[in-house]
């Protein structure tokens, strides 16, 4: 069997996205801001372009978007095999 990845953008028409990913990033007043993906969504997030995410400081309110870009992997798993 062959997997063949590609680059293309492709849509993903799922409203509420959750990832086994976790962002973290440090607010200018020096706190811990988490996106846990696991339990907070994106919203049609496509594949292979860029997406805005916005991590919110709840002491000094700060905002601040970054752009990251979701790919996607497949890969065969044999029987008996635990994924990594
Ligand atoms: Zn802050």
């Amino acid at each position: 069997m062959k997997i063949e990845h590609t680059a293309e953008p492709q849509n993903n028409d799922t409203k509420r996205q959750y990832l086994p990913i976790v962002i973290t990033d440090t607010c200018k007043c020096g706190r811990e801001v988490k996106m846990d993906l696991r339990r907070e969504y994106l919203s049609y997030p496509d594949f292979n372009a860029p997406i805005p995410v916005t991590l919110y400081c709840g002491d000094c309110g700060e905002e601040r978007t970054h752009n990251v870009v979701l790919r996607v992997r497949m890969e065969e798993v044999f029987e008996g095999q635990a994924p990594a």
